[in-house]
């Protein structure tokens, strides 16, 4: 019988562009205090994300405004991920939170992401309301983010629950999956409309249940 479900965060509990929205906004009014128009900073960091991703958008920005230095870099870097994000937990994931936690559930949420990031990303979505055991991973080192079985083996001693007594819903089949899987846990893949970008086959990645939605998991729990 399923006790507890737990979560990933990014693009499972809200859409993490919100998040990355936020944090160029930080990142803009900094860039102000160095001459540039916010505005046209946030633009531009939304036209560079959507040309070429994050790997290297800080160095992009500053070398577009003639600002580049090393150190600069890592200011916005840590800007970026240090500032206190302005987000809002969707309605849908609320009712759907509401729902488990109405029937008794226990609920969680196990994220990878540097540990001040996403213990801010919680606290602003007010996550605390609603789950029992929140692990960004981060805080034990990077050797136990996902698909590592640590985080997963942790939340089943927290709870004091066993494998086959806990869900785990993620969006990324790369890593959400894998390392629930190998615990013991029934997963569920919230399958994006956009699709994964990243594509993976191996059997022990892939999730027991697909979903569109966060919404069918209530019509799925009564059938496991
Ligand atoms: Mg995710």
């Amino acid at each position: 019988m399923i006790k507890a479900v737990l979560f990933d965060l990014d693009d499972t509990l809200y859409p993490e562009m919100d998040f990355v929205a936020s944090g160029f906004r930080a990142v803009a009014q900094h860039l102000k205090s160095l001459g540039v128009d916010p505005a046209q900073a946030e633009a531009r960091l939304q036209a560079l994300l959507a040309a070429r991703g994050r790997g290297r958008i800080f160095n992009d920005i500053l070398e577009e405004f003639g600002l580049y230095s090393e150190e600069r870099v890592k200011t916005l870097l840590f800007l970026y991920r240090s500032h206190r994000p302005t987000l809002r937990l969707p309605e849908a994931t609320r009712a759907v939170l509401d729902n488990l936690k109405g029937q008794g559930l226990k609920l969680g949420v196990i994220t990878d992401g540097a540990a001040v990031m996403q213990k801010n990303k919680i606290e602003a979505l007010g996550l605390e309301a609603w789950m029992k055991v929140m692990i960004p991973t981060d805080i034990l080192g990077t050797s136990c983010w996902k698909p590592s079985m640590v985080p997963y083996q942790m939340a089943l001693e927290l709870l004091e629950l066993s494998g086959p007594e806990v869900i785990y819903v993620g969006d990324n089949v790369t890593k959400d999956c894998l390392g629930a899987n190998r615990v013991g846990l029934t997963t569920v893949q919230l399958l994006h409309l956009e699709g994964s970008a990243a594509q993976e086959r191996r059997p022990e990645y892939q999730a027991h249940h697909p979903i569109k939605s966060l919404a069918e998991l209530l019509t799925l729990l009564p059938t496991l």
